[in-house]
């Protein structure tokens, strides 16, 4: 490892505009992090990543690179780009294990904030406010922090031990944890104000399931992807699984199943292989775990063998536009002992007292501020369904806006 590391990190042509940093959602400077590893400081290229993204361990190991860093290297114009993603998880690891954070000591100790939701959105902030030294409450309504890193995306690609690293070092800057506590049903956002917070931040992703509202879809053997991956163990779902869908979600429920000892999974998807919006990555590793995909599938409903689909084509019309249609007396069934539904998520709608969108999402300028003064949010609660990187670099500008806005009250 160390030596591929050195070898990879020697390919970095140090450009003096680097397009892997623009390429980047949260701009992560990854010639200097390089250079200085290179120069042999480990720590301080260490400090460099967790300063620009306190989930850089993460998304070193989860982004889709070839969208972002990697994707937009210019030595993969011609040959292969610097695997900027290894280098970034080995420095950030080695970094995770060293790092002692402290928390500045500059008067802001009597400044209670709290977060709600511990997914990469709340724990950015927590950091960012707890090392700049304010008081941090941390609400989640699960066990564990984490939010989909912790009950959305399977071990085998994210090692849960990360998460429990980040919870100590939040326990070490003083944030206060309250787990299995969600916030709504029985404490609303104004009984948080009424105990002295000074800001409420909300990133509490989206965990409802969209349904396909089809005949079928409340039958034992139908389960919401994302409630599967929340705990795959408590499901039985049989030999033979059916997917509907065609994102990452699709991709980790199909893939989680192969590993839990389903015999065959088939991922089934109305539209064409260059529509899918899972990565190419993925879609990789999941045909190599051995997920089957059928195209132009769309389900009819759901039966107790599994699932009917009528085929799709893409029609075009004389102006151009293109649009998708049903063939006549297609219909097949897929047989299956468990159907899972994967086709996105909403917000749950367990908030009240800010302007929330049609969708469910909640509505922020781009610095995240909501339309009280006190009450700000980012992640995908308001974005929808997006990744991490995002997430957090959102979060960031949050951070900010609530420090700005907490500091304009002395
Ligand atoms: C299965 C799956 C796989 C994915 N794979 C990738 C990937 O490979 N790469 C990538 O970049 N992105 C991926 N994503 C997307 C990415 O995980 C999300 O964009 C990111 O987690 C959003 O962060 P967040 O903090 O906004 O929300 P979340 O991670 O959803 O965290 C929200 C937290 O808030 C808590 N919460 C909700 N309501 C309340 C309440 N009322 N009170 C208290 N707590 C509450 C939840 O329990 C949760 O812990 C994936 C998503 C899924 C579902």
């Amino acid at each position: 490892m160390g030596k591929h590391i050195i070898e990879e990190a020697s390919r970095c042509l140090q450009c003096k505009k680097p397009l892997c940093s623009k390429g980047c959602p949260i701009s992560t400077p990854l010639n200097k992090v390089i250079a200085l590893l290179l120069d042999g400081k480990m720590l301080e290229a260490g400090a460099m990543l967790f300063e620009n993204n306190p989930l850089s361990v993460v998304c070193s190991m989860i982004c889709p690179h070839e969208n972002f860093c990697e994707g937009h290297c210019i030595l993969g114009k011609k040959s292969s780009p610097v695997q900027t993603s290894d280098i970034e998880n080995y420095i950030s690891r080695y970094y995770l294990d060293q790092y002692k954070p402290e928390a500045e000591d500059n008067g802001n100790a009597d400044k209670k904030i709290a977060v709600i939701g511990s997914g990469p959105a709340g724990i950015t902030v927590a950091f960012i406010l707890a090392l700049n030294g304010y008081s941090v409450t941390l609400f989640e309504s699960e066990e564990r922090i984490g939010g989909v890193l912790q009950y959305g995306i399977p071990e085998f690609r994210l090692p849960k031990d990360l998460l429990e690293k980040l919870r100590k070092m939040l326990l070490q800057l003083n944030v206060k944890i309250r787990p299995n506590m969600m916030i709504g049903p029985v404490i609303s956002l104004d009984d948080l104000l009424r105990d002295d917070y000074k800001a409420i931040f909300i990133g509490t992703g989206v965990w409802n399931p969209r349904p396909l509202r089809l005949t079928g879809e409340t039958l034992g053997h139908v389960h919401y992807a994302i409630n599967y991956l929340k705990n795959p163990d408590s499901y039985d779902v049989g030999k033979r699984v059916a997917v509907i869908g065609a994102g990452n979600v699709a991709m980790d429920v199909a893939r989680t199943a192969l590993r839990k000892g389903a015999q065959e999974v088939i991922v089934l998807y109305r539209r064409g292989k260059e529509n899918m919006t899972a990565t190419k990555y993925e879609y990789d590793y999941a045909k190599l775990d051995g997920v089957q995909f059928e195209f132009f599938r769309s389900p009819v409903r759901i039966v107790d063998e599994g699932v009917i689909c009528q085929e799709t084509r893409l029609e075009t019309d004389d102006e151009g536009n293109s649009r998708m249609v049903t063939v006549e007396d297609s219909e097949k069934l897929y047989e299956a002992d468990s159907v899972f539904i994967a086709v996105s998520q909403a917000p749950r709608s367990n908030l009240t007292g800010i302007e929330i969108g049609k969708t469910g999402l909640v509505i922020t300028d781009e610095l995240g501020r909501t339309n009280r003064e006190n009450i700000f949010a980012s992640g995908d609660v308001v974005t929808g369904a997006k990744t991490v990187v995002e997430a957090v670099s959102q979060s960031k500008k949050s951070a900010q806006a609530i420090m700005d806005y907490v500091s304009s009250l002395d």
